[in-house]
């Protein structure tokens, strides 16, 4: 695997594979690397002739700084698990290549709904710092496809729709969560909990699945309301668990009156935040731009 750490080194590597015919695939990754994060490599791995993944933990989409300062780094650890999946480059660049000074990274684009509702809600700004440095790579990066995890099921959204806007000729795939054995989807925050509450956060998953369970018998605010009290019990505290169109995000009145159906939810537990979802209805991949 080649490590790139300076933006113009990677450049004339991927001109040179492009000129040769190969086709880019590219993970963007904040790092801390676990099975999901490789899913999406073997995936870009298997439909692609090269593929690029970047560590970079972008400050611009952290609203709370302690958040950004107690992110997991574990770059040694990230090398050898990319090393084992045979990625072909690694992108690690320092801040200062992706924002340098003068330049100007920031985007004026519409995302409406889909930034305002759930993570947008509760994490002021981190959406456009996100779109921002995802922007910034694909332009450092020029990928064919681009390979995203549903566990971000609105980030891939906003990332989606800002492709669509910009008119890059991007595939966006979309990858399913992977998942720990007791249902609790993999996340670099899960390091951050103890082992009991890593065993005692299944109740996410399960709770996700109980929702889908019920939903021919209650109405969408008492799924809502279900949801909430199993998952506001000691040490779990719900931010949200909302259930929205799965293509506009917009929280829905009647599951009925919607072809694609997603739950969320953000639960805090430990002083971490993790969030799940689950398909309800239709569609259980998005590979639709
Ligand atoms: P992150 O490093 O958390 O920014 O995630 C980088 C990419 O990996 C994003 O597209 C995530 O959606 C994806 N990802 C993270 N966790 C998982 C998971 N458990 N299953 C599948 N994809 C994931």
């Amino acid at each position: 695997m080649l490590i790139f750490k300076k933006v113009a080194d990677l450049q004339s590597h991927i001109a040179k594979q492009k000129k040769a015919g190969l086709s880019i695939g590219f993970v963007p990754t904040m790092g801390a690397l676990h099975h999901g994060h490789l899913s999406l490599v073997q995936r870009s791995k298997h439909q692609t002739n090269s593929t690029v993944c970047s560590i970079f933990v972008n400050p611009t989409q952290f609203n709370d700084i302690k958040d950004l300062e107690k992110y997991p780094r574990t770059t040694e650890a990230d090398i050898a698990l990319l090393s084992s999946v045979d990625c072909d480059i690694l992108f690690l660049p320092p801040v200062e290549e992706i924002y340098p000074p003068g330049l100007d990274t920031s985007l004026d684009l519409d995302f409406s709904v889909m930034a305002a509702v759930m993570e947008g809600e509760f994490r002021p700004g981190h959406f456009d710092g996100m779109a921002q440095v995802v922007n910034r790579l694909l332009e450092i990066v020029l990928p064919d496809q681009l390979f995203m995890g549903q566990k971000d099921f609105q980030q891939m959204s906003i990332v989606r729709s800002m492709l669509n806007q910009l008119k890059k000729p991007i595939k966006l795939v979309s990858c399913p969560i992977i998942r720990e054995e007791n249902g609790l989807a993999m996340s670099s925050r899960n390091r951050r909990l103890s082992a009991e509450t890593k065993a005692n956060a299944g109740v996410i998953f399960e709770t996700l699945g109980l929702v889908k369970e019920k939903v021919d018998k209650m109405s969408v605010e008492e799924l809502i309301a279900f949801g909430l009290k199993r998952l506001r019990q000691d040490p779990f505290e719900a931010e949200y668990v909302a259930i929205c169109d799965g293509f506009t995000l917009q929280e829905v009145k009647n599951i009925e009156d919607h072809d694609f159906v997603v739950v969320f939810t953000a639960v805090w537990v430990e002083k971490v935040r993790l969030i799940d979802n689950l398909v309800l209805k239709g569609k259980t991949y998005l590979n639709i731009n």
